[in-house]
Order: structure tokens, then sequence, then C-alpha cells
């Protein structure tokens, strides 16, 4: 097994957590360049981990809360493949990476702590997976 050394993110890991979640609550603040969004759309939105484990550390959520990929309807659904396609570009046009890993987290199982379902993209530098933790 691998390990992964990232000490940037020890605030994260020592810091109280926030009743709620962030991914309802930040799209809807208005403040998406303090919250770190870079795009909404009215389905989805793409948004850059605060606490990345790589470059290019992001992720594409759905606008509604869900637990599970079934809760999607066909345009939210669209809406994430859309973004998540869009982002995929943008991040191999913008740098000198050779690939980009995506993932998908579904529920806590997927290492996410507000169980909701996300896309998680990150750029490859040296070929190797990162594993990730939201
Ligand atoms: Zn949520």
């Amino acid at each position: 097994m691998r390990y992964l050394w990232a000490p940037w993110r020890m605030e994260y890991i020592l810091e109280k957590r926030k009743k709620g979640c962030i991914f309802c609550k930040k799209p809807m603040e208005k403040k998406d360049e303090e919250n770190l969004i870079l795009f909404q759309s009215h389905h989805a939105f793409v948004i850059m981990n605060k606490y990345p484990y790589n470059n290019g550390h992001l992720m594409v959520v759905p606008r509604r809360h869900c637990t599970d990929l079934n809760q999607l309807g066909e345009e939210e659904f669209q809406a994430l493949s859309y973004l998540l396609k869009a982002s995929i570009q943008i991040l191999t046009k913008k740098s000198s990476s050779p690939g980009t890993h995506v993932g998908m987290n579904i529920g806590k199982v997927g290492g996410l702590e507000k169980n909701t379902s996300i896309f998680t993209l990150f750029l490859d530098g040296q070929g190797t997976l990162i594993l990730c933790r939201c």
C-alpha cells in the first residue's frame, strides 16, 4: 500500500466539523469566488476542493442533495455529465498533465461525510492513482 503525504490537509482534518452539508449550503451563499465555486448551472455546479490531495482537484456536484445516483432525474444527470466533460476538457487544456482521474463518491461509503453523491476529478501528474476523501 502506498501512502499519500498531504500535510496541508491537517487544517481540515483537525477543524471542528460544521453542521449541514457544504454541497447544499455553498451554492446558495452567493459567494462563489470565496467558496471556490467555478461554475453553477440549474442542476449542478463545479467546486474546487479547498484541501486538495493534488492539483486540479475539482468536484462536480448535483444542486439537489442526493444520496444515491438513482435519485437524480435525467436532466440532473445530464447536467452532471456535461460539467464533468467540460471540467476534464478545461483541466486538460490548462495543464501539462498527461491525464485526469475521475471518480465518483457515493454516500458515506464513498468517502463523503455528508452522504451525498459527487464526481471528483484531479490531474494525474505521475501516473499514480490518488485516493480522495472529500
Ligand atoms: Zn447536501
